[in-house]
Protein backbone atom coordinates (compact mmCIF):
# COMPACT_ATOMS: atom_id res chain seq x y z
CA UNK A 1 0.00 0.00 0.00
CA UNK A 2 1.02 3.67 -0.69
CA UNK A 3 0.52 6.56 1.61
CA UNK A 4 -3.03 7.69 0.82
CA UNK A 5 -4.35 10.81 0.77
CA UNK A 6 -7.41 12.26 2.71
CA UNK A 7 -9.77 14.24 1.44
CA UNK A 8 -10.56 17.27 4.02
CA UNK A 9 -14.02 19.37 3.52
CA UNK A 10 -12.79 22.67 3.86
CA UNK A 11 -15.36 25.51 2.96
CA UNK A 12 -18.68 25.63 2.11
CA UNK A 13 -20.37 28.56 0.26
CA UNK A 14 -21.84 29.80 -3.00
CA UNK A 15 -18.90 31.26 -4.16
CA UNK A 16 -15.21 30.29 -3.39
CA UNK A 17 -11.98 32.65 -3.47
CA UNK A 18 -8.33 31.05 -3.77
CA UNK A 19 -4.61 31.82 -4.47
CA UNK A 20 -2.70 29.48 -6.56
CA UNK A 21 0.83 30.78 -5.24
CA UNK A 22 2.40 28.72 -7.42
CA UNK A 23 1.79 27.03 -10.57
CA UNK A 24 -1.31 23.96 -10.57
CA UNK A 25 -2.25 22.33 -13.62
CA UNK A 26 -5.63 21.57 -14.32
CA UNK A 27 -7.31 19.85 -17.29
CA UNK A 28 -3.86 20.08 -19.34
CA UNK A 29 -3.11 23.69 -18.33
CA UNK A 30 -0.96 25.69 -16.09
CA UNK A 31 -2.58 28.52 -13.93
CA UNK A 32 -1.76 30.55 -10.55
CA UNK A 33 -3.04 33.30 -9.09
CA UNK A 34 -6.41 33.83 -7.96
CA UNK A 35 -9.09 32.44 -9.15
CA UNK A 36 -13.10 32.60 -8.18
CA UNK A 37 -15.32 29.97 -8.69
CA UNK A 38 -19.34 30.57 -8.52
CA UNK A 39 -22.45 28.10 -8.02
CA UNK A 40 -24.23 28.07 -10.83
CA UNK A 41 -27.44 26.20 -11.63
CA UNK A 42 -26.18 22.95 -10.40
CA UNK A 43 -22.99 23.72 -11.55
CA UNK A 44 -19.57 25.55 -11.46
CA UNK A 45 -18.60 28.81 -13.02
CA UNK A 46 -14.77 29.55 -13.28
CA UNK A 47 -13.63 31.80 -16.08
CA UNK A 48 -17.00 32.39 -18.18
CA UNK A 49 -17.45 28.47 -18.31
CA UNK A 50 -19.47 25.44 -16.49
CA UNK A 51 -17.87 22.89 -14.67
CA UNK A 52 -19.04 19.87 -12.79
CA UNK A 53 -16.27 19.38 -10.63
CA UNK A 54 -13.22 20.69 -11.19
CA UNK A 55 -9.11 19.72 -9.86
CA UNK A 56 -6.61 21.85 -9.14
CA UNK A 57 -3.28 20.07 -9.00
CA UNK A 58 0.11 21.69 -7.66
CA UNK A 59 3.22 20.86 -10.33
CA UNK A 60 5.79 20.56 -7.55
CA UNK A 61 3.54 18.78 -4.60
CA UNK A 62 6.01 19.13 -2.09
CA UNK A 63 6.05 22.60 -1.58
CA UNK A 64 3.31 24.19 -3.68
CA UNK A 65 0.63 25.68 -2.06
CA UNK A 66 -2.84 27.37 -2.36
CA UNK A 67 -4.65 30.00 0.02
CA UNK A 68 -8.36 29.39 0.54
CA UNK A 69 -10.02 33.10 1.32
CA UNK A 70 -12.44 33.79 3.74
CA UNK A 71 -12.72 30.23 5.51
CA UNK A 72 -15.06 30.45 8.46
CA UNK A 73 -13.78 28.83 11.62
CA UNK A 74 -15.23 28.17 15.28
CA UNK A 75 -18.76 27.64 13.27
CA UNK A 76 -21.00 28.41 15.85
CA UNK A 77 -18.74 28.96 18.31
CA UNK A 78 -18.66 32.44 19.94
CA UNK A 79 -15.17 33.35 18.38
CA UNK A 80 -16.38 32.10 14.85
CA UNK A 81 -14.53 34.12 12.06
CA UNK A 82 -13.29 34.59 8.75
CA UNK A 83 -9.67 33.96 8.26
CA UNK A 84 -7.50 33.39 5.01
CA UNK A 85 -5.61 29.63 5.26
CA UNK A 86 -2.96 27.87 3.32
CA UNK A 87 -2.91 24.66 2.17
CA UNK A 88 -0.51 21.88 0.53
CA UNK A 89 -1.84 19.47 -1.88
CA UNK A 90 -4.50 19.64 -4.31
CA UNK A 91 -7.79 22.03 -4.39
CA UNK A 92 -10.99 19.65 -5.25
CA UNK A 93 -14.45 22.03 -5.98
CA UNK A 94 -17.44 20.23 -6.15
CA UNK A 95 -20.81 20.84 -6.33
CA UNK A 96 -23.58 19.68 -2.43
CA UNK A 97 -26.84 21.09 -1.55
CA UNK A 98 -26.81 23.89 -4.07
CA UNK A 99 -23.09 25.57 -3.20
CA UNK A 100 -19.72 24.69 -3.44
CA UNK A 101 -17.50 22.39 -1.52
CA UNK A 102 -13.73 23.58 -1.00
CA UNK A 103 -12.15 20.09 -1.08
CA UNK A 104 -7.97 19.57 -0.19
CA UNK A 105 -6.69 16.74 -1.02
CA UNK A 106 -3.77 15.43 1.00
CA UNK A 107 -0.93 13.03 1.80
CA UNK A 108 -2.53 11.20 4.98
CA UNK A 109 0.86 12.16 7.03
CA UNK A 110 0.85 15.44 5.65
CA UNK A 111 -2.59 15.96 7.37
CA UNK A 112 -1.81 14.57 10.60
CA UNK A 113 1.17 16.66 11.24
CA UNK A 114 -1.17 19.81 10.98
CA UNK A 115 -4.09 18.13 13.00
CA UNK A 116 -1.70 17.14 15.77
CA UNK A 117 0.51 20.68 15.83
CA UNK A 118 -2.69 22.68 16.97
CA UNK A 119 -4.38 20.24 18.83
CA UNK A 120 -2.02 19.29 21.03
CA UNK A 121 0.10 21.57 22.93
CA UNK A 122 3.82 22.30 22.28
CA UNK A 123 5.07 20.80 26.00
CA UNK A 124 3.62 17.39 25.54
CA UNK A 125 6.43 14.76 25.75
CA UNK A 126 7.14 12.85 22.51
CA UNK A 127 5.90 9.16 23.56
CA UNK A 128 2.64 10.92 24.14
CA UNK A 129 2.58 12.60 20.79
CA UNK A 130 3.30 8.99 19.09
CA UNK A 131 1.05 7.68 20.99
CA UNK A 132 -1.88 10.30 19.60
CA UNK A 133 -0.24 10.24 16.14
CA UNK A 134 -1.48 6.51 15.79
CA UNK A 135 -4.18 7.01 17.23
CA UNK A 136 -5.16 9.60 15.04
CA UNK A 137 -3.93 7.74 11.94
CA UNK A 138 -6.15 4.61 13.13
CA UNK A 139 -9.30 7.21 13.08
CA UNK A 140 -7.94 8.86 9.73
CA UNK A 141 -7.42 5.74 7.76
CA UNK A 142 -10.71 3.93 8.75
CA UNK A 143 -13.00 7.39 7.72
CA UNK A 144 -11.37 6.74 4.57
CA UNK A 145 -11.54 2.78 4.02
CA UNK A 146 -15.13 3.04 5.26
CA UNK A 147 -17.95 2.07 3.16
CA UNK A 148 -19.96 5.15 2.24
CA UNK A 149 -23.32 4.26 1.61
CA UNK A 150 -24.51 6.30 3.87
CA UNK A 151 -26.94 8.84 2.21
CA UNK A 152 -27.24 11.56 5.00
CA UNK A 153 -25.44 14.20 5.99
CA UNK A 154 -26.27 14.54 9.67
CA UNK A 155 -23.76 15.70 12.19
CA UNK A 156 -24.61 13.23 14.86
CA UNK A 157 -26.88 10.70 14.96
CA UNK A 158 -28.51 8.39 17.51
CA UNK A 159 -30.25 5.40 18.74
CA UNK A 160 -32.94 5.15 21.01
CA UNK A 161 -35.51 2.49 22.73
CA UNK A 162 -38.24 4.22 24.84
CA UNK A 163 -41.12 2.21 26.77
CA UNK A 164 -42.93 4.16 29.91
CA UNK A 165 -40.60 3.41 32.39
CA UNK A 166 -36.75 4.44 30.12
CA UNK A 167 -35.33 6.67 27.05
CA UNK A 168 -32.03 4.69 26.48
CA UNK A 169 -30.21 6.90 24.19
CA UNK A 170 -26.72 6.65 22.52
CA UNK A 171 -25.33 9.40 20.41
CA UNK A 172 -22.21 8.61 17.76
CA UNK A 173 -20.61 10.93 14.84
CA UNK A 174 -22.38 10.59 11.59
CA UNK A 175 -19.79 10.30 8.83
CA UNK A 176 -19.45 12.33 5.53
CA UNK A 177 -20.26 10.89 2.35
CA UNK A 178 -18.27 13.31 -0.76
CA UNK A 179 -15.03 13.59 1.72
CA UNK A 180 -13.77 11.55 3.96
CA UNK A 181 -13.22 14.55 7.01
CA UNK A 182 -14.05 17.84 7.69
CA UNK A 183 -11.69 20.80 8.97
CA UNK A 184 -13.68 21.43 12.10
CA UNK A 185 -14.44 19.66 15.50
CA UNK A 186 -16.85 17.55 13.90
CA UNK A 187 -13.60 15.58 12.62
CA UNK A 188 -10.32 16.74 13.49
CA UNK A 189 -9.83 20.50 13.30
CA UNK A 190 -7.56 21.15 10.60
CA UNK A 191 -6.19 24.68 8.96
CA UNK A 192 -3.29 23.30 6.46
CA UNK A 193 0.08 25.25 6.91
CA UNK A 194 -1.67 28.33 8.05
CA UNK A 195 0.41 28.06 11.23
CA UNK A 196 3.73 26.57 11.40
CA UNK A 197 3.61 22.71 12.43
CA UNK A 198 5.47 22.05 15.61
CA UNK A 199 9.23 20.20 15.09
CA UNK A 200 8.13 17.58 18.09
CA UNK A 201 5.06 16.87 16.38
CA UNK A 202 6.77 15.74 12.87
CA UNK A 203 9.42 14.00 14.41
CA UNK A 204 6.88 12.19 16.31
CA UNK A 205 4.48 11.55 12.85
CA UNK A 206 7.76 10.78 11.21
CA UNK A 207 8.47 7.96 13.98
CA UNK A 208 5.07 6.14 13.69
CA UNK A 209 4.68 6.71 10.01
CA UNK A 210 2.42 4.42 8.31
CA UNK A 211 1.66 2.76 11.82
CA UNK A 212 -2.26 1.95 13.31
CA UNK A 213 -3.90 -0.25 15.77
CA UNK A 214 -5.50 -3.08 14.53
CA UNK A 215 -7.15 -6.11 15.75
CA UNK A 216 -8.63 -9.35 13.71
CA UNK A 217 -6.98 -7.59 10.89
CA UNK A 218 -9.26 -4.37 10.86
CA UNK A 219 -8.20 -1.07 12.19
CA UNK A 220 -9.65 -0.89 15.66
CA UNK A 221 -11.89 1.97 17.04
CA UNK A 222 -9.62 3.73 18.77
CA UNK A 223 -11.79 6.32 21.77
CA UNK A 224 -10.18 8.32 23.80
CA UNK A 225 -11.29 10.31 26.84
CA UNK A 226 -9.74 13.12 29.16
CA UNK A 227 -9.66 10.51 32.31
CA UNK A 228 -10.99 7.86 32.69
CA UNK A 229 -11.39 8.10 36.59
CA UNK A 230 -9.09 5.00 37.29
CA UNK A 231 -10.98 1.76 35.76
CA UNK A 232 -11.63 1.75 31.86
CA UNK A 233 -15.10 1.91 30.63
CA UNK A 234 -16.42 -0.84 27.75
CA UNK A 235 -17.38 0.44 24.70
CA UNK A 236 -21.18 -1.05 24.19
CA UNK A 237 -22.31 1.01 27.72
CA UNK A 238 -21.55 4.38 25.55
CA UNK A 239 -22.94 3.76 22.28
CA UNK A 240 -24.23 0.84 20.24
CA UNK A 241 -24.35 -2.85 22.35
CA UNK A 242 -21.62 -4.16 20.46
CA UNK A 243 -18.27 -5.51 21.99
CA UNK A 244 -14.70 -4.92 21.19
CA UNK A 245 -12.27 -6.92 22.63
CA UNK A 246 -9.61 -4.08 22.52
CA UNK A 247 -12.13 -2.00 24.73
CA UNK A 248 -12.19 -3.30 27.49
CA UNK A 249 -12.23 -3.59 31.41
CA UNK A 250 -8.80 -2.64 33.25
CA UNK A 251 -7.74 -0.82 35.52
CA UNK A 252 -4.96 2.43 34.56
CA UNK A 253 -2.65 0.92 35.99
CA UNK A 254 0.26 -1.36 35.56
CA UNK A 255 0.56 -4.95 37.48
CA UNK A 256 4.35 -5.01 35.60
CA UNK A 257 5.88 -1.40 36.53
CA UNK A 258 9.24 -3.09 35.48
CA UNK A 259 8.76 -4.74 32.69
CA UNK A 260 7.81 -3.06 29.76
CA UNK A 261 9.08 0.44 31.27
CA UNK A 262 12.32 2.42 30.35
CA UNK A 263 14.73 3.48 33.14
CA UNK A 264 13.29 6.04 34.94
CA UNK A 265 15.64 8.70 33.04
CA UNK A 266 12.38 11.26 33.39
CA UNK A 267 9.84 9.58 35.98
CA UNK A 268 8.39 12.78 38.04
CA UNK A 269 10.46 12.07 41.14
CA UNK A 270 7.99 14.49 43.07
CA UNK A 271 4.90 12.29 42.56
CA UNK A 272 4.56 10.43 45.53
CA UNK A 273 1.79 8.48 43.77
CA UNK A 274 4.48 7.24 40.70
CA UNK A 275 5.43 3.89 40.21
CA UNK A 276 9.17 3.54 41.13
CA UNK A 277 10.86 0.75 38.92
CA UNK A 278 11.37 -2.29 41.15
CA UNK A 279 8.57 -1.62 43.81
CA UNK A 280 5.63 -3.00 41.80
CA UNK A 281 3.92 -4.77 44.86
CA UNK A 282 1.37 -2.23 45.47
CA UNK A 283 -0.63 -3.48 41.76
CA UNK A 284 -0.37 -6.91 42.26
CA UNK A 285 -2.59 -6.53 45.56
CA UNK A 286 -5.28 -3.94 43.59
CA UNK A 287 -7.16 -5.51 40.94
CA UNK A 288 -9.90 -3.67 39.36
CA UNK A 289 -13.05 -4.26 41.79
CA UNK A 290 -16.42 -4.99 39.80
CA UNK A 291 -17.81 -1.52 39.32
CA UNK A 292 -20.76 -2.56 37.69
CA UNK A 293 -22.31 -3.27 41.74
CA UNK A 294 -23.50 -0.69 43.45
CA UNK A 295 -22.01 -0.90 46.64
CA UNK A 296 -18.13 -1.33 44.63
CA UNK A 297 -18.91 1.75 42.55
CA UNK A 298 -19.36 3.84 45.48
CA UNK A 299 -16.82 2.80 47.23
CA UNK A 300 -14.39 3.28 43.94
CA UNK A 301 -15.97 6.71 43.76
CA UNK A 302 -15.28 8.12 46.71
CA UNK A 303 -12.12 7.18 47.02
CA UNK A 304 -8.69 7.93 45.50
CA UNK A 305 -7.63 4.59 43.93
CA UNK A 306 -4.08 4.93 42.63
CA UNK A 307 -3.87 5.16 38.95
CA UNK A 308 -1.98 6.55 36.20
CA UNK A 309 -4.43 9.49 35.92
CA UNK A 310 -4.52 10.37 39.80
CA UNK A 311 -2.40 13.12 39.15
CA UNK A 312 -2.54 16.73 39.64
CA UNK A 313 0.82 17.37 38.59
CA UNK A 314 0.69 20.87 36.33
CA UNK A 315 3.22 19.94 34.29
CA UNK A 316 1.19 16.60 32.71
CA UNK A 317 -2.17 18.24 33.04
CA UNK A 318 -0.72 21.11 30.72
CA UNK A 319 0.27 18.66 27.91
CA UNK A 320 -3.23 17.35 27.32
CA UNK A 321 -5.84 20.29 28.46
CA UNK A 322 -6.28 22.69 25.83
CA UNK A 323 -6.26 26.61 27.45
CA UNK A 324 -5.43 24.68 30.86
CA UNK A 325 -6.79 26.61 33.30
CA UNK A 326 -4.98 26.25 36.93
CA UNK A 327 -8.23 25.61 38.74
CA UNK A 328 -9.34 22.70 37.02
CA UNK A 329 -7.54 19.79 38.45
CA UNK A 330 -10.49 18.22 40.08
CA UNK A 331 -11.50 15.67 37.68
CA UNK A 332 -10.28 12.63 39.04
CA UNK A 333 -12.82 12.52 42.04
CA UNK A 334 -15.34 15.88 41.84
CA UNK A 335 -18.19 17.42 43.07
CA UNK A 336 -21.36 18.98 41.95
CA UNK A 337 -23.92 20.47 44.03
CA UNK A 338 -27.30 21.56 42.98
CA UNK A 339 -30.50 23.08 45.02
CA UNK A 340 -33.47 21.47 44.58
CA UNK A 341 -34.58 24.40 42.22
CA UNK A 342 -31.09 24.51 40.47
CA UNK A 343 -31.49 20.82 39.55
CA UNK A 344 -35.73 20.62 38.59
CA UNK A 345 -34.88 23.84 36.54
CA UNK A 346 -31.95 22.16 35.07
CA UNK A 347 -33.54 19.16 34.22
CA UNK A 348 -36.54 20.27 32.67
CA UNK A 349 -34.58 22.53 30.52
CA UNK A 350 -32.26 20.02 29.00
CA UNK A 351 -34.57 16.84 28.46
CA UNK A 352 -38.10 18.88 27.84
CA UNK A 353 -39.44 16.65 30.26
CA UNK A 354 -41.40 17.89 33.51
CA UNK A 355 -40.61 15.73 36.00
CA UNK A 356 -41.80 18.17 38.39
CA UNK A 357 -39.66 18.08 41.91
CA UNK A 358 -36.96 15.92 42.10
CA UNK A 359 -37.18 12.99 44.57
CA UNK A 360 -34.02 10.96 44.23
CA UNK A 361 -31.39 10.17 41.25
CA UNK A 362 -31.27 6.42 41.35
CA UNK A 363 -28.74 4.34 40.04
CA UNK A 364 -30.11 1.86 38.19
CA UNK A 365 -26.96 0.25 35.96
CA UNK A 366 -23.32 0.66 35.78
CA UNK A 367 -20.37 0.01 33.49
CA UNK A 368 -16.85 -1.17 34.43
CA UNK A 369 -15.44 2.23 35.19
CA UNK A 370 -18.79 2.92 37.67
CA UNK A 371 -20.17 5.08 34.89
CA UNK A 372 -23.72 5.24 35.06
CA UNK A 373 -25.44 3.73 31.96
CA UNK A 374 -28.83 3.86 33.22
CA UNK A 375 -30.30 6.41 36.18
CA UNK A 376 -33.60 6.68 37.27
CA UNK A 377 -34.63 10.06 37.87
CA UNK A 378 -37.98 10.04 40.57
CA UNK A 379 -39.78 13.38 40.44
CA UNK A 380 -42.73 14.48 41.85
CA UNK A 381 -44.79 14.62 38.18
CA UNK A 382 -43.12 11.70 36.40
CA UNK A 383 -40.48 9.02 37.34
CA UNK A 384 -38.42 8.05 34.09
CA UNK A 385 -35.01 6.10 33.52
CA UNK A 386 -32.39 7.23 31.52
CA UNK A 387 -29.45 6.80 29.23
CA UNK A 388 -26.81 6.02 28.10
CA UNK A 389 -23.85 8.12 29.70
CA UNK A 390 -23.90 10.67 27.44
CA UNK A 391 -27.80 11.12 28.13
CA UNK A 392 -26.97 11.25 31.88
CA UNK A 393 -24.06 14.14 31.41
CA UNK A 394 -26.31 16.38 29.19
CA UNK A 395 -29.39 16.16 31.30
CA UNK A 396 -27.82 16.77 34.27
CA UNK A 397 -25.52 19.79 33.46
CA UNK A 398 -25.87 23.06 31.38
CA UNK A 399 -23.24 21.58 29.13
CA UNK A 400 -21.65 18.30 29.67
CA UNK A 401 -21.21 16.38 33.17
CA UNK A 402 -17.76 15.70 33.86
CA UNK A 403 -18.93 12.07 33.69
CA UNK A 404 -21.91 9.91 34.64
CA UNK A 405 -19.46 8.16 37.26
CA UNK A 406 -21.17 9.36 40.78
CA UNK A 407 -22.85 8.80 43.12
CA UNK A 408 -25.41 11.15 45.20
CA UNK A 409 -26.07 12.45 48.35
CA UNK A 410 -29.30 14.37 49.23
CA UNK A 411 -29.60 17.04 52.10
CA UNK A 412 -32.45 18.73 54.14
CA UNK A 413 -35.01 16.39 53.25
CA UNK A 414 -38.39 17.94 53.84
CA UNK A 415 -41.54 15.90 55.51
CA UNK A 416 -43.02 15.62 52.20
CA UNK A 417 -39.53 13.77 50.62
CA UNK A 418 -38.28 16.96 48.98
CA UNK A 419 -34.14 17.11 48.91
CA UNK A 420 -33.39 20.92 49.34
CA UNK A 421 -30.01 19.96 47.77
CA UNK A 422 -28.02 17.18 45.76
CA UNK A 423 -24.24 16.67 45.77
CA UNK A 424 -23.07 14.42 43.00
CA UNK A 425 -19.72 13.67 44.19
CA UNK A 426 -17.92 11.72 40.63
CA UNK A 427 -14.84 10.27 38.57
CA UNK A 428 -13.07 11.14 35.38
CA UNK A 429 -13.71 12.99 32.89
CA UNK A 430 -15.30 12.19 28.91
CA UNK A 431 -16.52 8.23 28.45
CA UNK A 432 -13.66 6.57 30.04
CA UNK A 433 -13.01 4.24 26.83
CA UNK A 434 -10.37 3.55 25.17
CA UNK A 435 -7.25 5.82 25.82
CA UNK A 436 -7.00 7.90 28.88
CA UNK A 437 -5.19 11.10 28.25
CA UNK A 438 -4.59 12.16 31.30
CA UNK A 439 -2.45 8.35 32.08
CA UNK A 440 -0.89 8.69 29.25
CA UNK A 441 -0.15 11.83 29.66
CA UNK A 442 1.66 10.70 32.56
CA UNK A 443 2.90 7.18 31.30
CA UNK A 444 4.95 9.44 28.70
CA UNK A 445 6.79 11.78 31.60
CA UNK A 446 7.17 8.38 33.36
CA UNK A 447 9.38 7.01 30.39
CA UNK A 448 7.27 4.21 28.93
CA UNK A 449 7.59 4.11 24.95
CA UNK A 450 4.48 4.71 22.88
CA UNK A 451 4.14 1.32 21.77
CA UNK A 452 3.59 0.23 25.27
CA UNK A 453 1.19 3.37 26.44
CA UNK A 454 -0.86 2.33 23.19
CA UNK A 455 -1.31 -1.68 24.40
CA UNK A 456 -2.24 -0.53 27.85
CA UNK A 457 -5.34 1.27 26.70
CA UNK A 458 -6.20 -0.75 23.68
CA UNK A 459 -5.53 -4.14 25.59
CA UNK A 460 -4.65 -7.20 22.98
CA UNK A 461 -4.74 -4.48 19.56
CA UNK A 462 -1.61 -5.01 17.64
CA UNK A 463 0.24 -1.65 15.95
CA UNK A 464 0.69 -2.68 11.89
CA UNK A 465 2.39 -0.41 9.57
CA UNK A 466 0.22 -0.24 6.45
CA UNK A 467 2.75 1.49 4.32
CA UNK A 468 6.61 2.73 3.93
ZN1 LIG B 1 -16.73 16.05 10.18
ZN1 LIG C 1 -7.19 7.00 33.47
Amino acid sequence: MKEPKVHVGILFEPQIEFILLNPYRINGMEISGKQVVTYNEGRILWNGRLYDELLFEPVNEATDAFELLDVTIGINFHWERKEDQRFLGSLKIIVENKKLTGINVIHVEDYLTSVISSEMSATASLELLEAHAVISRSWLLAQIHKNKEITETQTEYSAFTQTDEELIRWYDREDHTRFDVCADDHCQRYQGITRASTEIVKQAIAATRGQVLTSDGKICDARFSKCCGGAFEEFQYCWEDVKYPYLTKQRDWSKSTTSYKLPATNAMQNDSAAPVAGSSSLVADSPLPDLTQEAKAEHWIRTSPEAFCNTTDKKVLSQVLNNYDQETTDFYRWKVVYTQEELSALILKRSGIDYGQIIDLVPIARGTSGRLWKLKIVGTKKTLTIGKELEIRRTLSTSHLYSSAFVVDKEDISPEGIPARFILTGAGWGHGVGLCQIGAAVMGEQGYKYDAILLHYYIGASIEKLYE
